[in-house]
């Protein structure tokens, strides 16, 4: 009798020492299992005197179940402490700041396409898109550069097949534009176009805006008005504006369009201005008026009709307003740099 006062004294200890459910379910196997301790003393009753069994078994029964209501209290008080840790775990803080979303951008280039034609757009010019791969004729011929010209090798043209290339430049759209629609026409022609080139300053693919007027009595001095406004609206300031003659075999005459340099003001007194390289000029575009061949090919009368047209490079023009120093960061695609422009 003393042995099972001392094991219901231990077994009771050890049901309240029990720090979680599944060492408190192997105990209450140890001890009331079927071959448990408490379950073995029962089952050798039988070798007591007949006398002695009632009362014994009635104190192995007490033992039983004090023990089994022990354990299934010891169980509950286990189940809400891990209940209460779970929640102390999970809980939330409503009051924390949120975890932002990272919010996408325009890529630099196409902020300053999409800027260059709202200005466009704004004075009147259509805008007209067209194929990337081009036919020989479109890319060349119509715009007065026959084969064997001494300007194709101008253009560093990448060949598709003998007669299809990778357009070197948009105007061919614009030649389309001439051939299906009649006079006047105010257009832009924004896109990507190809050289097989590629240096600091070069991409063997590079963004180009090409604008064209014709109508009557279109001069000069109209292309000058419309350039000068393009520019200052561009860059939002009062820049200075110069135009130095030039060659392009599908306008003439030709003219090559400066500007006063945006990081010096065109003082030139900034000895060491890396953007305009101290002379306090940048080239911007190439300009002009239409070559009468040109119009004759498309089908516009050249007596009756003259225009204009320009072309300016959009990855340069990005590069000014933006202040960065080399062309390839636009295509490298580096997040750091793309996420400045947001
Ligand atoms: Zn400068």
């Amino acid at each position: 009798m003393t042995d099972l006062d001392e094991l219901a004294a231990a077994s009771l200890a050890a049901v309240e020492e029990s720090t979680d459910e599944k060492s408190l379910e192997a105990l209450r196997v140890r001890l009331l299992g079927r071959k448990g301790e408490l379950t073995g003393h029962l089952k050798n009753l039988g070798a007591l005197p007949a006398e002695q069994r009632p009362a014994a078994g009635q104190q192995i029964n007490l033992i039983k179940n004090r023990l089994q209501n022990a354990i299934e209290s010891r169980r509950q008080t286990l189940e809400s402490n891990a209940l209460d840790a779970r929640l102390q775990q999970e809980r939330i803080d409503v009051s924390l700041p949120g975890r932002r979303r990272a919010g996408g951008g325009l890529h630099p280039v196409t902020i300053t396409m999409d800027r260059i034609t709202q200005i466009f757009r704004a004075a009147g010019y259509d805008v007209a898109e067209g194929p990337e791969i081009e036919d020989e004729y479109y890319n060349f011929e119509a715009l007065n550069i026959p084969e064997n010209h001494p300007a194709r090798a101008m253009h560093d043209t990448f060949y598709v097949e003998p007669g299809t290339v990778l357009r070197t430049h948009t105007s061919p759209v614009q030649v389309h534009v001439m051939e299906r629609d009649d006079p006047p026409f105010r257009m832009i022609c924004p896109g990507r176009v190809y050289r097989c080139d590629s240096d600091l300053t070069h991409t063997a693919m590079f963004h180009q805006v090409e604008g064209l007027l014709v109508d009557r009595e279109v001069s000069m001095a109209d292309m000058k008005g419309a350039i000068v406004s393009f520019l200052r609206a561009f860059f939002e300031e009062a820049v200075e504006v110069r135009f130095r003659p030039s060659y392009f075999p599908f306008t003439e005459p030709s003219a090559e369009v400066d500007m006063s340099c945006v990081r010096c003001g065109g003082t030139a007194k900034a000895k060491a201005c890396r953007i305009c390289k101290s002379t306090g000029w940048l080239e911007v575009m190439g300009c002009g008026m239409v070559h009468p061949r040109v119009l004759e090919m498309s089908g516009v009368d050249p007596v009756e009709y003259s225009g204009f047209a320009f072309g300016l490079g959009v990855d340069r023009l990005a590069m000014l307003r933006y202040q960065v120093g080399d062309l390839r960061m636009f295509f490298e695609n580096d997040v750091r740099f793309l996420r400045q422009f947001n």
